[in-house]
């Protein structure tokens, strides 16, 4: 059952163009990031805030190999509609922790126009914590329209509509355990 699994995964979606990052690649550089967030989080106070979804599997990937202690919550943002973004972002839930006074750190899946981030950013600087940093698994710079500081970065991608290992197209291609490029045709005109 297991290598089946395995077989049927590694083989690439006939809607992906290509594979950006294997899956061994999006490990060894989500090792490399937690071993930084380790360090830097010593002794420190760290809650983690995933934005959903996008960020859901990197967010557990990271969260297995912390070892400082750590507590998590989430908030759903929506500005998404097919392949572009749009400047709108709206709040869908919000995080139950009180975030007063501690160490947030924000993690997506990818910073794009930077609109997202930028109002998750603003939203938890607004509760008061000790200090925020940002965390994202991709980095599309060509696209940037606001600046947002982004203190760990997983990879930095060209740009290119990408899907897989919790990214989405349309709600669909989150379970791809690779990220690769849709294929143009399967992206809405
Ligand atoms: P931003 O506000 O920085 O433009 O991007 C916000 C959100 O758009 C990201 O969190 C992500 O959900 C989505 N997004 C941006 N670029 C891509 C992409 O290439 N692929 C996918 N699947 N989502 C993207
Ligand atoms: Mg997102």
């Amino acid at each position: 059952m297991q290598v089946l699994l395995k077989t049927r995964k590694a083989r690439i979606h006939p809607d992906i163009e290509s594979a950006l990052y294997s899956a061994g690649q999006i490990a060894a550089r989500t090792n490399a990031l937690a071993r930084r967030i380790n360090k830097d989080y010593e002794g420190r106070d760290l809650v983690i805030v995933g934005v959903l979804k996008g960020s859901f599997m990197f967010l557990g990937d990271l969260l297995r190999r912390l070892t400082v202690p750590v507590e998590v919550d989430f908030l759903s943002l929506s500005s998404y509609i097919g392949e572009r973004s749009t400047e709108m972002v709206r709040l869908n839930f919000d995080v139950r922790l009180d975030l007063k006074d501690r160490d947030v750190l924000l993690i997506d899946d990818i910073v794009d126009t930077g609109f997202s981030l930028a109002f998750a950013r603003k939203h938890i600087l607004s509760k008061e914590p000790q200090d925020v940093e940002v965390c994202v698994l991709l980095d599309k710079p060509e696209r940037r329209k606001v600046l947002v500081p982004v203190r760990y970065t997983g990879f930095v991608v060209p740009d290119r509509f990408v899907v897989g290992y919790g990214l989405d197209y349309n709600e669909r291609y989150r379970e791809l355990p690779y990220i690769g490029i849709l294929k143009s045709r399967r992206l809405e005109p």
